[in-house]
């Protein structure tokens, strides 16, 4: 690649906002395209899980995270329906008061976790309104073309243009994503106006009921409440895969919720209402000059709490292979893959097999297998992997472990 031309960036959400934030630590001029014309995330709540949060530290945002997140010191799951305690997970404990995977489990409003990463930029790189519509591919390079009908030539595209990608579409044709069979229902509450307590000793509850579960929890600190549902639901008949929703068609979802669980729902104003989309894992996360980060690689439910992060991840560790491959940022890119891949896909397991746990009808079994994670120190759903996680550590060390292939430095 001449290391004259730039690296571009398709898509400017949390995936493609942290991947140019993490190229430029390392001195690469990026370029953020992003279609709309002024950067949002949706009113909602976000988990950043410890791994994560270590992944952007590494990239110099501790402070900013620490200034615009809460960090969360527990969860706690109760039946929808008696409001009994089901599970508890701890993220901190006496030994460990910042978190006992290495770092805060952080709770954001969206929105400030987008500004948080938009600082870290320079704004002369950033162009909204700015939506892909084709791909050209050169020996040295990439031109991008915009609907706007401006082009823009790179030496690499990443494409983090999310779960219906242009960037995947020009790769690999028409490969649809397709209803998982889940929707989701979300909303923010006015925490001040809600009893203290409500959410329990950590501030944050997950209900479990029968094909659905509802998470409960404060942002900036007690001042909102966010609440995501998350159903089974036998197809998706909206037009788009995120609507306006009516509260009471959304509280008629969860008959016989526990007191505390009602008077929350009853307290919702307004809402939305997504229908989950999602693709088998696939190694096709893109080739030559042309990558593929976040949703538009590794698409997963949101059950573990990771697609964000399964990004931040990608950007870190993308950084880090292109960092070191500066002669040969092909080789690079195919390194990242390979050490990305099995990671990404295991979580989209791992998201998948969450589901099917928490929505199961067998609450017995269910709670023996809580217990019993419990019981080997892990969370009740086996995220210990997850979260443990190091990536400053685990950037470049491949699954199969090859002695012949020394690791490359950087
Ligand atoms: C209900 C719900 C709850 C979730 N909770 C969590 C959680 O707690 N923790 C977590 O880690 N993850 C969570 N996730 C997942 C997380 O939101 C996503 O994985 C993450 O936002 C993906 O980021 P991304 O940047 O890859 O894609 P996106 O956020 O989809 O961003 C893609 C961007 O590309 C732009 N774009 C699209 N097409 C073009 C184009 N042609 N040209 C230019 N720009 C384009 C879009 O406008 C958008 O800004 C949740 C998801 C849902 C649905």
């Amino acid at each position: 690649m001449p290391e004259t031309l730039p690296i571009a960036v398709v898509g400017g959400g949390l995936g493609g906002l942290t991947t140019a934030a993490a190229l430029s630590r390392y001195g690469f001029e990026v370029h953020v395209f992003e279609q709309a014309t002024r950067l949002g995330e949706v009113g909602a709540g976000i988990n950043i899980s410890p791994q994560a949060t270590k992944a952007l530290t590494a990239m110099g945002l501790g402070p900013a995270l620490a200034a615009a997140g809460t960090a969360a010191t527990g969860q706690i799951q109760r039946s929808m329906y008696t409001g009994e305690q089901l599970a508890e997970t701890a993220f901190t404990d006496d030994d460990h008061p910042t978190g006992r995977f290495g770092a805060p489990y952080y709770v954001f409003h969206r929105a400030d976790l987008l500004d948080t990463l938009v600082r870290a930029l320079d704004p002369a790189r950033l162009h909204l309104g700015h939506r892909c519509s084709d791909l050209v591919e050169h020996a040295d390079g990439v031109t991008l073309r915009f609907e706007n009908g401006t082009a823009f030539r790179a030496g690499l595209v990443i494409g983090a243009d999310g779960i219906h990608s242009r960037v995947r579409q020009y790769l690999y044709g028409t490969d649809e994503a397709r209803f998982t069979g889940q929707m989701v229902w979300r909303a923010l509450l006015d925490g001040r106006s809600l009893p203290e307590g409500i959410l329990g000793r950590h501030g944050f509850i997950g209900w479990i009921g029968k094909g659905c579960h509802i998470m409960t929890y404060y942002l900036r600190g007690r001042e909102v409440i966010n609440i995501t549902t998350q159903s089974d639901a036998d197809s998706w008949v909206e037009e788009g895969w995120s609507v306006p929703g009516d509260p009471d068609r959304m509280r008629a979802c969860f008959p016989g919720a526990a007191p505390e669980l009602q008077l929350l729902l009853d307290s919702v104003t307004q809402c939305s209402k997504w229908g989950l989309f999602g693709r088998e894992p696939s190694t096709d996360w893109g080739h030559d000059r042309i990558q593929l980060i976040g949703d538009a690689a590794h698409p997963m439910l949101p059950n573990a709490g990771q697609g964000a992060a399964q990004a931040f991840e990608d950007a870190y560790a993308l950084a880090r292979w292109l960092n070191a491959g500066r002669d040969d940022p092909l080789a690079a890119l195919a390194g990242f893959r390979d050490v990305r891949i099995p990671r990404a896909h295991a979580v989209q397991r791992q998201s998948l097999a969450n589901s099917r746990l928490v929505h199961a009808g067998d609450w017995e079994r269910r709670q023996e297998l809580f217990r019993a994670r419990e019981r080997g120190g892990d969370t009740p759903l086996g995220m210990n992997w997850i979260y443990g996680y190091e990536p400053e550590a685990e950037w470049n060390v491949r699954r199969e472990y090859p002695l012949s292939a020394a690791p490359v430095s950087g």
